[in-house]
């Protein structure tokens, strides 16, 4: 089997460190015999529907934000597209603004976003920065439930771990027109800020597109929603149900628990 990730703009939205997401991806099906090929999409490049198997959008700062924003008036309708036929996307921070219905700086014009996410974000005086550990509530991510018992490592179900550092709040749903409700979160807190700082929830999901605002790099110490989106990838592309083989995450586990403890 082959796996195509679709990087976009990691070249402008790459200045928290979640390159190690694309990492992860990448060695978690090199490792279960999968072909990986990592395709560049970013200002200026072309961009059509079925580009990749799975897409991934890093954070970034405001300044990259504005000419990302403007890159997606064209390739957004593109990318929604590809989210409403089932494609898997992680989107963090930055790259999680632009995709909900819009994001405004803190200086300078409200940034259309592509609407993928019933979601909004405005800028804020206040950085919320710290370690972030959260409940994942939304079934789509039943798989994270199943302890992986062939490793020893204790795993604490459905829970993430990460490091966040935004000034923008995030909110789902509220203010929005009746169309656009419904959005689920992707958690709820345990520790840190989270979306706003104020409802306790992080991030969103909305079919097999997830958002959230956890760096650290996230999939690392979180190799269940790796898995996850590797699978959902696979099985959206090859049109049935893929079991992928289990690996040896004794590592990646003993540092989701010790995260979990530590922060929690
Ligand atoms: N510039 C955005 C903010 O500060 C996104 C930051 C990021 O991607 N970490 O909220």
């Amino acid at each position: 089997m082959k796996l195509t990730i679709g990087y976009l703009y990691g070249d402008l939205m790459n200045i928290y460190g979640d390159t190690g997401n694309i990492i992860a991806l990448q060695k978690r099906s090199e490792w279960r015999g999968i072909e990986v090929e990592l395709k560049q999409i970013s200002v200026g490049s072309g961009f059509k529907k079925g580009d990749a198997d799975l897409y991934f959008f890093g954070g970034g700062q405001d300044e990259s934000q504005i000419a990302v924003a403007k890159d997606l008036i064209k390739k957004g309708p593109i990318l929604k597209e590809e989210i409403e036929r089932g494609v898997p996307l992680l989107s963090i921070c930055g790259g999680y603004q632009l995709l909900g219905d819009y994001y405004a700086p803190e200086e300078g014009e409200k940034l259309k976003g592509v609407g993928i996410f019933p979601a909004y974000t405005n800028a804020s005086e206040e950085r919320m920065i710290g370690n972030i550990v959260i409940k994942v509530m939304s079934d789509e991510l039943g798989v994270m439930s199943k302890n992986n018992s062939h490793n020893p490592a204790p795993i604490t179900h459905n829970l993430l771990v990460g490091f966040e550092n935004h000034s923008g709040r995030t909110f789902l749903n509220e203010g929005l027109p009746a169309g656009r409700q419904g959005a689920k979160p992707l958690g709820k807190l345990i520790k840190g800020f989270g979306n706003n700082g104020e409802d306790r929830t992080e991030g969103c999901i909305y079919k097999n597109a997830i958002g959230c605002y956890m760096h650290g790099s996230l999939l690392p110490k979180n190799p269940e929603l790796a898995d996850w989106l590797i699978k959902k990838a696979l099985e959206v592309k090859y049109g049935k149900e893929i079991e992928l083989k289990a690996l040896d995450d004794e590592l990646e586990n003993k540092a989701h628990a010790s995260a979990v403890k530590r922060f929690s």
